[in-house]
């Protein structure tokens, strides 16, 4: 599956290059429901929360999909399957493994100190990179600083 095509993945982390594995199993349950169980792997490039370079992160994921042709049926999916509807004939499981690779994205990313362009220096004498600097004068533990050297 080429990452590129992904375009609600390129709006949470930016544009991606290179291919997701994707593994798919087919199989059929008591209920004559079509079940996937699939694995995802992606090495995908995501900006580092500190100095907003990319850095390669690896992630991976295991999914149980339901194929269902109504929402009352989706209803009826065991929890441990997500319902993929059927649209006018239409399975949009791309769109379905998107949102899988999407739920397996970390919160956030960082280099290890060592290899960060904002390095340690700048951090330790209060030289944050401005993303940071700009949600400053709302930060709570400031404010509990400031309060502190009253007391
Ligand atoms: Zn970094």
């Amino acid at each position: 599956m080429a990452l590129h095509e992904l375009k609600r993945l390129a709006d949470e982390v930016g544009e991606q290059q290179g291919d997701a594995i994707v593994t798919l199993q087919f199989s059929l349950d008591a209920q004559r429901r079509h079940l996937i169980d699939g694995e995802l792997e992606a090495n995908l490039s995501i900006p580092c929360r500190r100095c907003l370079e990319p850095m390669s992160v690896a992630v991976a994921s295991e999914f149980q999909l339901a194929i269902v042709s109504s929402d009352a049926s989706a209803a009826e999916v065991p929890s441990e399957y997500e319902p993929v509807l059927v649209r006018d004939e239409q399975l949009d499981l791309l769109g379905a493994i998107e949102d899988e690779l999407i739920l397996s994205l970390p919160q956030v990313v960082y280099h290890d100190e060592a290899e960060c362009a904002v390095s340690r220096e700048q951090l330790s004498s209060g030289e944050l990179p401005e993303e940071e600097s700009s949600s400053r004068t709302d930060n709570p533990f400031d404010a509990l600083k400031s309060l502190k050297g009253k007391l």
